[in-house]
Parts: structure tokens; sequence; C-alpha cells
């Protein structure tokens, strides 16, 4: 006897955004839920006139109530389907090239490669896993089997924590699911420069993939210059800088422990000499380089997520502009200035022009050289624009 998957029936006229294969189901458009599904469970959405829209997993406790495994009505969702899920990411990393040898990147990038509410990034021998849905996480056991199948790593780890896994009412999780516990720090090398990775304790994963390629491009701008990296972290875009030639650099950052390792860091890669560290408030360091009249030839700004919610954009919008004023007093005239936003509620017309304001109000001019996004392990699906969230612009400041 086969047992019919629960049905998920939307209201009418709320199918739209699944004909056009958007991933999510809200709350809002939900007419009925037939058949008890347990949470993370697999059911069919169904659209008010009967037709099966999509197999979707559900997540009774959020706002999203469930998001899309897929729109085609005869694919089963079980472990075979997320190991071939999986293989069809972990593919295309490897015909991008970055599946060198100590290196990293991410493997999986949730809705961008078809698997909701699930990230693994691969550092060396190491992967980390990020199960940010019901969805991901029944389907666990499936997902570390089948990445051991393809990756055959030394040891898999979970951090499933943050404001995504409440919201799908999971309480975060940090802990060995597979194989070998890495140790206290790894080496991973991205663009000849070594850099030290606490997979356990570090911020995100361990680090901040989405900015490897924009750092060696920020690089390009480097040779010769002063530095300064504000919301330095371990210090990716200074010694990206420093690789590049830049005469020195002056890390920012408000976490003792990311600039302890950028200190190593610093030491292994022969950067010692040239690297200042300064624990403190960007914005009240930047206000304080001012005072002391001090000026960089290549000033760059990676802050945090100012932007959580729609609600927030006018909030963070300002936050965007002090920062920027801020950074461009200290660009000596001729220098460069590269600004970033991973905020994804601010677009990059809105940053642009958040930029060009600051730009104005600090009595400079300024041409855009370049813009920046996020690299090819960090997709965006077409379906999917949410997922593009990382913008950035590479400015001659005059
Ligand atoms: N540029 C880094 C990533 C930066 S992530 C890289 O390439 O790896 C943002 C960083 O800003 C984090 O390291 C966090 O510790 C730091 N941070 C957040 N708010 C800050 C503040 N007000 N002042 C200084 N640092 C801050």
């Amino acid at each position: 006897m086969t047992v019919a998957n629960p049905k998920m029936w939307l209201k009418p006229g709320r199918e739209k955004s699944l004909r056009r294969q958007h991933p999510w189901v809200f709350s809002g458009a939900i007419d009925r839920v037939e058949g008890a599904p347990t949470t993370g469970a697999t059911v069919e959405v169904i659209a008010s006139g009967g037709d099966f829209l999509a197999h979707a997993a559900y997540s009774p406790t959020s706002q999203i109530r469930a998001r899309v495994w897929t729109f085609r009505p005869d694919e089963r969702i079980d472990a075979a389907w997320f190991r071939a899920r999986l293989a069809r990411a972990i593919e295309s990393r490897r015909k991008l090239g970055m599946f060198d040898a100590g290196s990293a990147c991410r493997l999986v990038f949730s809705e961008s490669d078809g698997l909701p509410g699930l990230v693994v990034d691969r550092y060396a021998d190491y992967l980390v896993c990020q199960f940010l849905s019901a969805g991901a996480e029944v389907w666990r056991s499936a997902i570390v089997e089948g990445l051991q199948a393809l990756c055959t790593p030394r040891g898999i780890l979970e951090r499933s924590e943050g404001g995504a896994r409440h919201k799908e009412g999971l309480k975060s999780e940090r802990r060995l699911l597979l194989g070998e516990a890495p140790p206290a720090e790894i080496e991973i090398e991205t663009h000849g420069v070594r850099y030290l990775v606490d997979l356990e304790g570090g911020q995100k994963t361990g680090a901040y993939l989405d900015q490897q390629r924009n750092r060696k491009r920020v690089g390009a701008y480097a040779p010769d210059a002063e530095v300064l990296d504000a919301f330095a972290y371990t210090g990716g875009f200074a010694f990206a800088s420093l690789h590049s030639g830049a005469s020195s650099a002056m890390l920012i950052d408000s976490s003792a422990e990311a600039l302890q390792l950028a200190e190593r860091d610093a030491a292994r890669n022969g950067f010692a000499g040239r690297c200042a560290f300064v624990e403190a408030n960007v914005f009240d360091e930047l206000r304080a380089l001012k005072q002391a009249r001090r000026q960089f030839d290549l000033v760059v700004l990676d802050p945090p997520k100012f932007v959580h919610s729609a609600d927030q954009i006018p909030q963070g919008s300002r936050g965007y502009k002090d920062i920027n004023m801020l950074g461009l007093q200290l660009v000596r005239p001729g220098g460069v200035l590269a600004t970033f936003s991973c905020s994804g509620h601010v677009d990059a017309a809105l940053f642009q022009k958040i930029v060009a304001g600051a730009v104005v109000d600090s009595g400079r001019a300024a041409q855009i050289l370049e813009r920046l996004s996020q690299p090819a392990d960090h997709p965006v699906a077409t379906e999917f624009p949410e997922a593009d969230y990382l913008k950035g612009l590479i400015l001659r400041v005059h």
C-alpha cells in the first residue's frame, strides 16, 4: 500500500510565484494542510484548482511554511535524490577549479543549489555544514552520507547557528557529525596567502569565503599602497594587498580573537613588519584617524550586515552612508576606496546611491572603477534573486 504524501493546498491565485519556480510558500498563501505532516516532512503543494505545484519541506513554525525541493511531480525526495543534488552542486565547483587541495570554497549554497536551508563549506579536508531549515534538518543523515561519499572529507562538522534556525524552531548545534574532529586551527591557502581558520570557534563557518575573489581584485590596486582594512576579521583584504605589494596595512576589528589569528597569519606569511592591528570600533577609530590626519592609498570597508529585514533599510542606509563618509575622508587624493555591503535588502542600485551621497557630503569626487559581487561558489539561482546579497564598489577618490 502506498501512503499519500500530506498535501498543502494554496489559496486561489497564490500559486503564481511557484509557477515561476520561486521556492518559498509563505504561511498566508496556504488554504489548508491535509495529512498532518511532521516538522520537515515532504508535502505536496497543490494549487487551489488541484494542480500539483511542488514537493516541499514543511516548516510549521516559520513564516516560510514550506521550501520547495522540486517542481517535478515524478521526483521522489529520498536519500538518492539528495545525493544527486549534492553531486550537481559539488560538480559545479569542480568545474570552476575550486577544488585545489588546501583551498576553501562553498560547496552548497542553499536555495541557489536547489537545497533550501543547507550550506556546506569545504576547508581543505574538512566540511562544515549548516542545516538552517526544518527540511534540511530531517534529512541530515542522508546529506552527511552523501557528502561523505562524494568528497571523502577527513571530518564533517555541524555549525547550525543563528537567526534562521531560530525562526524554524530549531536550536543551535555545534558538533562533529562524522570522521575526525579538525585541529583547533587548520590552514587554507587563497591566492597565494595562507590563513589559519578556527572551524569551531570562528565567525560564520570559520571564514568569509564570499570575499575570497574580491580580495584578489582589491589587491590589484595595492602595489606600494598604505592600506586600511576596516572590519578586517582575520585580515583577508590586508593580506591580499600585502601579497600584491602594499607597503603597509592597518587592520581594524572589534574582535580580539580575529585579530589574534590575523597577527599569527601575518607572521606566517612574512608580513608581520608591515602590519598594525587595532582592536576597536571602526566608527570610533576612523574618526580618531581623521583627527590625527592619517591618510591611506587604499581603504577597504567590509562591514557586517546592517540590514536584516526590509524595515531596517532606512536605518541601515544611514549606517552605510556614515561609514562610507568616514572611510572616504581617509583616502589620499587619487587613492582607492573598496566598499562593500552584504545586506541583501540593500540592492546594488541603492548601495551605489548611498555611496554617491557619501562622496558628495564628504566634499570629494569619485569614479566607479569596478563593481564587485559574490563569487561563483555563491551562485544566484535565476528564480531566487534573494540569494544575491553581496555587492561592492571600487572607487577612485579625488
Ligand atoms: N573583511 C573580512 C570580513 C568582515 S566581516 C574578511 O575579508 O574576512 C565583519 C567584521 O566586522 C567581523 O570581523 C566583525 O568582528 C567586525 N565588526 C562588526 N562590527 C564592528 C565594529 N563596529 N567595529 C569593528 N569591527 C566590527
